[in-house]
This record gives structure tokens, C-alpha cells and sequence, in this order.
């Protein structure tokens, strides 16, 4: 009899505690603050194969569409729920190159930029060195892309909200002050938690340099380089080693620092030197689509990006292989 009474008891409390649990997950969490981060593991050998008509065979997993080598995921998701999808090729435990697109929303042009690139190397493998990985995350900011606003849907600049010791909520956005630009706190927004949890806990675990290029638009006619910086006005020197390598190969003016009246805060190039990951911002020198050549240049930007990404994977990081322990 007591017995029973105990699996009664404990019935009850299912009963009681279960729909109060369940109502109390749903106000407190499991929307915008708890993105799906659970990360591939890349040590396990995503194999593709190949069928009795010598076609490859895409295997799928619950991190998506694959084939051998790359991986397709998502990292976290926006204000308004918009997943943020990225892809990782190769193995290489060496370096990484990280490369994002659309911080900005209405830079629309640096997500199809990305997007097109991402494509290269996850159809071909082989052009990923050994000793590399690459990741990309075409569009930071989905929702900015789809109402064309520069700012994320809670009206925030994502390139001030970093959590770095110089984050201000009444930040510089893009050249005046404007208030809660930065967010209401360093790293409130979904966005960017996202993006800096993968960068942390994924993308610095496997590999042992990590590199990122941010892309944003526009900077004409030129286009340009900028450094990522510990002091602002001071460029880390791999950064600006791998930023000057960049405008040589692009044309690009080489911009030491950000031209403002006022200081940049909270910016996703200085949380990456704070965090010892070597990173530039790239602008872009229009708006336009990267098939179309800008005025003053001799090529479409997209060519200009497949041939610096050759460069970067076979020159600027080759010398990590050769010496074995980095630049
Ligand atoms: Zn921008």
C-alpha cells in the first residue's frame, strides 16, 4: 500500500511539475536565447561515396547535406528567428580562415559575395590545402538583409555590440552618435552571441590560427582594407601583416584605422584581436552585385575575391606549413 502511495505521489507531482516546468521554459528561454548550438564533430570522417554509375553520393546528417569534408550547420539564430547557416571545408587543423558577410544588412552584396564563394570550395575539396579549414557564414544579420537596414530587427548596429571593454549602448553608428545603437548590453543580441560562442568554442578548437574577414560595403572607388586592433589606431601586427597582404593583392586602399570623427566602439574587429584571432574588414568599393566590374576597376568583384582567396590559401598561409609553428 505505501507503495502505491509513493507512485501516486509521484504521479501527482509529473502532474504538477511538468506542465509548470514546461510553461516556465517557454517564458524563460528556448527562443532567441538559446540557439542551437550543438556543433559537428569534425574529428568524425563525413564520407561521401560513390555509386554504381560514378556519380558522388551526398550523405545527409542531422547537420545537413555533405560531402566528403564539408559541413553544413547552424550556429544560431536572429531576433526574428532567421537561422544563421554556415559551412566548413576541409580538415586542416592548422589554420583557419573564417569569412563573413552582411554584418550590415543593407550590404547586401557581401552575403552574395560570401554565398558565392562558400560554393567554390564546398564543391571543390581539392583546393583547400592540407593544412587548412575554411568557414563561412554568408549573412550575420539575416533580418538586416530583408528589410535593407543596416542595423539587426531590434534596431541595433551588430558591429558595436561586441562584447569588448570598450562597448557603449549609445554608440557611433555609422558617423553620429545614436542612442542604444549598441544594444542595451555587450553582446545582448542573438546575433552576435551566436557568432562569437562558434568562434570560441568551435572554430578555435579546431584549428591553431584562426584568421576572419569581415565583409562590408561600400568604400569607392577603391574599396578597403582595414586591420583588426588591440588600442584603437593601432592594428595587431598579424593583422595588418594579413590586411597589407590583402590591399597589395586587391587594389584596395590600406586604411590604418576607421576615418571617423568620433570612436568606434564595440566593433567585431577589435573583440577578434582581444581574443587572439587575426581578422580585417574588407569594403567593398559599391552596392552592386560582385559580377559586376566597379567603376575604376578592370575586373568584377567576384573575380578579384576568387583570385585573392587562391593567393591567400597558396602564398599568405603556405608559409604555416612550411615552417610548421606559424608566421
Ligand atoms: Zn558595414
Amino acid at each position: 500500500m505505501l507503495f502505491f502511495n509513493r507512485i501516486l505521489r509521484i504521479k501527482i507531482k509529473a502532474i504538477i511539475v511538468l506542465p509548470v516546468s514546461v510553461f516556465f521554459i517557454s517564458i524563460t528561454g528556448c527562443t532567441e536565447n538559446s540557439p542551437d548550438t550543438t556543433f559537428p564533430d569534425r574529428n568524425r570522417v563525413i564520407a561521401s561515396t560513390t555509386d554504381r554509375t560514378g556519380r558522388q553520393e551526398i550523405k545527409e546528417n542531422k547537420f545537413g547535406k555533405n560531402v566528403a569534408g564539408t559541413r553544413t550547420y547552424i550556429i544560431g539564430k536572429s531576433v526574428k528567428g532567421t537561422p544563421l547557416v554556415v559551412t566548413d571545408a576541409g580538415n586542416g587543423k592548422e589554420i583557419g580562415l573564417v569569412i563573413i558577410g552582411s554584418l550590415h544588412g543593407n550590404e547586401y552584396n557581401t552575403k552574395i559575395l560570401v554565398a558565392a564563394l562558400e560554393s567554390i570550395y564546398h564543391k571543390n575539396q581539392d583546393f583547400i590545402p592540407s593544412h587548412m579549414s575554411l568557414f563561412f557564414l554568408p549573412a550575420v544579420n539575416p533580418d538586416g538583409v530583408t528589410y535593407n537596414t543596416r542595423r539587426n530587427a531590434r534596431n541595433v548596429d551588430l558591429n558595436r555590440n561586441f562584447p569588448t571593454e570598450d562597448w557603449k549602448s549609445d554608440a557611433i553608428s555609422p558617423n553620429k552618435q545614436s542612442v542604444g545603437s549598441g544594444g542595451i548590453s555587450p553582446g545582448s543580441e542573438p546575433e552576435i552571441r551566436a557568432l562569437t560562442k562558434w568562434l570560441l568554442e568551435y572554430v578555435k578548437q579546431a584549428v591553431e590560427h584562426m584568421y576572419v574577414i569581415s565583409f562590408h560595403s561600400s568604400y569607392p572607388p577603391t574599396g578597403a582594407v582595414q586591420p583588426g586592433y588591440r588600442i584603437y589606431g593601432d592594428p595587431g601586427p598579424e593583422s595588418e601583416e594579413f590586411a597589407r597582404f590583402i590591399s597589395r593583392e586587391t587594389g584596395y586602399k590600406f586604411l590604418h584605422t576607421w576615418i571617423s570623427s568620433s570612436r568606434i566602439t564595440g566593433e567585431f574587429i577589435h573583440w577578434c584581436e582581444m581574443n587572439n584571432i587575426w581578422s580585417c574588414d574588407i569594403e567593398l568599393p559599391d552596392y552592386n552585385s560582385p559580377s559586376v566590374i566597379p567603376h575604376g576597376k578592370k575586373e568584377p568583384t567576384y573575380a578579384t575575391f576568387r583570385k585573392l582567396l587562391q593567393e591567400l590559401l597558396y602564398d599568405f598561409f603556405s608559409l604555416y606549413s612550411e615552417e610548421g609553428n606559424g608566421r
